[in-house]
């Protein structure tokens, strides 16, 4: 997502309002597009005294993997935010925003040139929305660590010895001897 600085600067401290919908995968946060939804972004962005600031929510409904079972689990994540780039002198390569590497100074945002791209910032802003852990549903019970069978599904026969896998594998060698 490209903001144009100009047509900021030309209503500067007014807001504008701007939405947009983009492949979740074209963010390069290690997502293919698979089933996800796009990446809807709503936002207000003005030019004010050399920065601009935007204000809004993203959202976007991810298919992902289950992190105890690893079967399909959809999830949605959301966020709202408020940030300002100051706007550096000196121009950008035409065509360049903010630049991966120059994404922060500290803690404020600053880009160059007559273009915004907030590519980069929407993607640290997915990445940091992640949930540490995603679930199929709060009582999911996972694998079994010794068959690998979905005990969602199935009970399998070693249910009992799966509470410590180190007497498992003492009666495989048991087993084989
Ligand atoms: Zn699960
Ligand atoms: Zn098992």
């Amino acid at each position: 997502m490209i903001l144009q600085v100009a047509a900021l600067k030309k209503g500067e401290g007014q807001f504008l309002v701007y939405n947009a919908e983009v492949l979740l995968s074209s963010l390069e946060a290690g997502f293919s597009d698979g089933e996800h939804s796009p990446f809807k972004i709503s936002l207000e962005a003005a030019y004010l005294s050399g920065r601009v600031i935007i204000k809004g929510t993203w959202e976007v409904h991810i298919v992902g993997e289950c992190s105890r079972c690893l079967e399909e689990t959809p999830y949605t994540v959301k966020e709202n935010f408020y940030e300002e780039f100051t706007h550096l002198q000196g121009c950008g390569e035409p065509g360049e925003g903010l630049a991966r590497e120059d994404v922060k100074e500290g803690d404020i945002f600053t880009f160059k040139g007559d273009l915004l791209n907030l590519a980069e910032y929407l993607r640290q802003s997915l990445l940091m929305a992640q949930p540490l852990k995603v679930l199929c549903r709060d009582e999911c019970k996972g694998l079994c660590v010794v068959c690998g069978k979905n005990k969602n599904k199935e009970q399998c026969e070693c249910a009992e010895a799966s509470i410590d896998p180190r007497w498992a594998m003492l009666q495989e060698i048991k087993k084989k001897g």
